[in-house]
């Protein structure tokens, strides 16, 4: 595995991104990352993946000094896998020249971006400066970010002409694996794990069409596990409507459980 620090070196180790898969993470590789590798390994000659914590997306200075990382570990990760690159730049890099910012549109403004202010705009930004950079016409991502792999497919999707590949949502013991899991100790990964299994019973409920109170259901699941829970919401996949459906449609929460933020949909 080639591991580029910068834009310069980069460019001397690919020079043909014809069948170049790209997996953008911001490390601390688990199963869900592992997953999105395999699957651009399956379908391109070469895979190239890039770890970079971006500063601009985290809207709590906290959150991103204690986000878990582990470089060491990510590499022999991705070394054992036959990653071919690892694109590891530092902030400078990323941000060192003048590029057009985004703004979301009003209609964007729900689920989390309703919550975590400028949170995609960071995110649009940065994987716009990425895909400037890595010019890969397939890039995988994972639907447990969903909103995050439906902003990304229809702005950055268009701009650059590329496949935004989204893949499926890899889960241990019912959670969504997520690198925030690891600030989480055994008793609210427990907590976790049955918040889980509940919200997937939830989803089937309201799939054989028996009405689901969300406002009082919200109340319940905070009340019984002690979380936070910002949204709760049923939305469809394509539009991101609230209670559409008629449409292929998810159940989407973000909650707060002993200080962390997870998120997952169903
Ligand atoms: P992150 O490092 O958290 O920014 O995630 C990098 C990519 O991995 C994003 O496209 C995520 O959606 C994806 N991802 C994170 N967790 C999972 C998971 N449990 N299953 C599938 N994909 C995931």
């Amino acid at each position: 595995m080639k591991i580029l620090k910068n834009i310069f070196e980069l460019n001397k180790a690919v020079k043909n991104y014809k069948n170049v898969g790209f997996v953008p993470t911001m490390g601390g590789i688990h199963k869900g990352h592992v997953s999105l590798i395999k699957i651009s390994q399956k379908n391109n000659k070469e895979t190239i993946v890039s770890i970079f914590v971006n500063p601009t997306q985290f809207n709590q200075k906290k959150d991103f000094k204690n986000y878990p990382r582990n470089i060491r570990k990510d590499i022999s990760i991705l070394k054992k896998l036959k990653v071919n690159y690892l694109f590891l730049p530092e902030v400078n890099e990323i941000y060192k020249n003048r590029m057009k910012n985004f703004k979301l549109n009003k209609s964007d403004k729900i689920l989390c971006a309703k919550y975590r202010k400028g949170h995609f705009e960071g995110v649009l930004n940065v994987m716009n400066r990425l895909l400037s950079i890595i010019k890969s016409k397939f890039v995988y991502m994972g639907e447990k970010d969903f909103q995050q792999y439906m902003l990304i497919k229809r702005i950055l999707g268009k701009k650059y002409k590329i496949n935004i590949v989204g893949c499926p949502t890899i889960r241990e013991n019912k959670i969504a694996l997520s690198t925030r899991n690891k600030l989480l100790n055994k008793s609210c990964i427990k907590k976790a794990s049955k918040i889980a299994i509940k919200l997937d019973k939830l989803k089937k409920l309201s799939k054989m069409n028996k009405f689901v109170d969300l406002s009082k259901y919200k109340v319940e699941l905070e009340n019984k596990f002690k979380i936070k829970i910002d949204y709760l919401e049923f939305r469809d996949e394509k539009k991101m409507k609230l209670d559409n459906f008629k449409s292929k449609y998810r159940l989407f929460i973000a909650y707060h459980i002993n200080g962390v933020r997870l998120i997952d949909n169903f």
